[in-house]
């Protein structure tokens, strides 16, 4: 084979090295972010059931608020009934006050009924949390491995890409533009294997004659249906 298509096979090599790792750093951040996604369900469950106590408190107080607001009537009452001598008037505010002790049972039920509520949605919240947690440990892992993984194709592709460019400098620059130029045109593989008069790369027969000057191998030979440099 000719010493500069053996040179340029390597610079193929590192080229597709290069490509490939590109691909994979290009990938990782979609990856990082659906990882990250996994975690959105788990916590938007909680933040619903965060939203359910808040509600919930909220209208325990409003209760509370409803039965002191009764009580205090009560006290005042008391004093009117404490104060009148009058007894179908006592009868009246006694009437009042057990028609406002009977509102505040009521609403003492209810409250009962919201704090068992909020018994049950604090224990709801613990499990959403910890499910949440479980999640979250999986999704640092991965996030873990993908960081790694940049780091290492990185790593490769400045090693790859430093020594591409070493080879290359002992290529004559005409040379490595038109393979640059094959290259990116054909996605990857400029050069390739003539095998029994076909061209590997577009799979068509070439002719006789550049079968004949491949096999002679004195100067580079491309491909009569695609321009692939050629090799036997
Ligand atoms: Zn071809």
């Amino acid at each position: 084979m000719l010493p500069e298509l053996e040179q340029l096979l390597v610079i193929q090599d590192r080229d597709q090295k290069i490509l490939t790792l590109k691909s994979d750093l290009e990938r990782l951040p979609r990856e990082e972010e659906n990882a990250k996604l996994r975690l959105v369900g788990d916590r938007t469950s909680k933040e619903k059931i965060e939203q359910e106590i808040k509600e919930n408190e909220v209208a325990i107080k409003s209760l509370e608020l409803d039965i002191a607001t009764r009580s205090d009537t009560i006290s005042k009452l008391k004093v009117q009934q404490f104060e009148t001598r009058k007894n179908d008037e006592y009868q009246a505010i006694n009437h009042e006050i057990e028609r406002y002790q009977k509102d505040i049972s009521s609403l003492e039920d209810s409250e009962i009924e919201l704090m068992e509520k909020g018994e049950n949605l604090s224990s709801d919240l613990k499990k959403a949390e910890d499910t949440l947690q479980s999640t979250q440990d999986i999704v640092d892992k991965e996030i873990k491995i993908i960081h790694e993984r940049r780091t290492h194709c990185q790593g490769q592709l400045d090693e790859t890409t430093k020594e591409r460019q070493s080879i290359s400098t002992s290529i004559h620059p005409d040379l490595l533009n038109e393979f640059e130029r094959i290259f990116s045109s054909k996605k990857g593989d400029a050069i390739t294997e003539l095998d029994k008069g076909i061209c590997t790369g577009c799979h068509m027969k070439v002719t006789p004659a550049t079968a004949a000057a491949v096999r002679a191998s004195k100067n580079i030979a491309h491909c009569d249906q695609c321009g692939r440099m050629l090799y036997s």
